[in-house]
């Protein structure tokens, strides 16, 4: 695998032409695994981004009021970063039981994210009882080295070249291969439906991108009124669903 500028480039199966979804690391986790996203390159590329028609150019970046409710300082989130990833130390406890998917949670350098503290949230929330682990019959452990999925918060041009050949437009997260790649824009700035709840938008991101990673694809909105599915694009809209970031109280598919 190369290093480009610090940052660790696509896997070599990424190629165009290749299937993320095939090849990548999904290939790599405990079989079974649930249904793979589609072998048709532009569908699989749509399906795995989360598209928001809202994404705007460079000069919107920090405009937007920060959701409020989680009392945190607004974070002040550049376009462009060095590629350089600060990986959390040490390990978590394992959560749940079944073959083990380990991750680690990386922050890209130029971001003023405290790295133990949001290694903390992630494992919070992928060990939650309503989270992958009631519902994927996986195990969960964050390490420090050698993870199958990388959970990285990237500035917005970093997220596009860990996301390529997907267009995040600076906007959007994704799954690519290894790399869960939270956009820190959207850290920083949540979406549509979760204004009031900022950490909650976040633990959506993390189980919506994770839950790509662990071979899940896009649910829709079941009617008006019901809990959303983790899997459904959150981030575009909620199709009269009410916000919810748990796999396991809002239908895994
Ligand atoms: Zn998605």
């Amino acid at each position: 695998m190369a290093s480009i500028g610090g940052v660790v480039a696509a896997p070599r199966n990424q190629e165009p032409g290749a299937r993320q979804h095939a090849t990548d690391g999904a290939s790599r986790l405990p079989s079974p695994m649930p249904t793979a996203h589609s072998t048709d390159v532009a569908a699989a590329q749509a399906a795995d981004i989360e598209t928001d028609a809202s994404r705007g150019s460079s000069n919107e970046l920090n405009q937007n009021v920060p959701p409020a409710g989680d009392g945190a300082a607004k974070l002040i989130v550049p376009e462009r970063g060095s590629g350089r990833f600060a990986v959390a130390p040490g390990a978590s406890v394992t959560s749940g039981r079944g073959n083990l998917v380990t991750y680690s949670v990386e922050i890209e350098s130029d971001l003023d994210l405290p790295l133990v503290e949001v290694a903390r949230l992630v494992d919070e929330t992928l060990a939650d009882r309503r989270g992958w682990t009631a519902v994927a019959g996986r195990a969960l452990r964050r390490v420090s080295a050698n993870p199958m999925i990388r959970i990285r918060i990237a500035t917005p041009e970093t997220a596009d070249r860990l996301c390529a050949p997907l267009d995040t437009g600076g906007r959007l997260s994704c799954r690519n291969g290894e790399n869960v790649v939270l956009n820190a824009w959207r850290w920083a700035n949540g979406a549509g439906g979760y204004e009031r709840n900022l950490a909650n938008y976040r633990r959506y991101l993390i189980n919506h991108e994770v839950g790509h990673a662990l071979g899940f694809d896009h649910a829709s909105c079941p009617g008006p009124g019901a809990i959303a599915p983790a899997m459904l694009q959150q981030t575009k809209g909620l199709d009269g669903c009410t916000p919810n970031p748990w796999p396991a109280t809002g239908g895994a598919r």
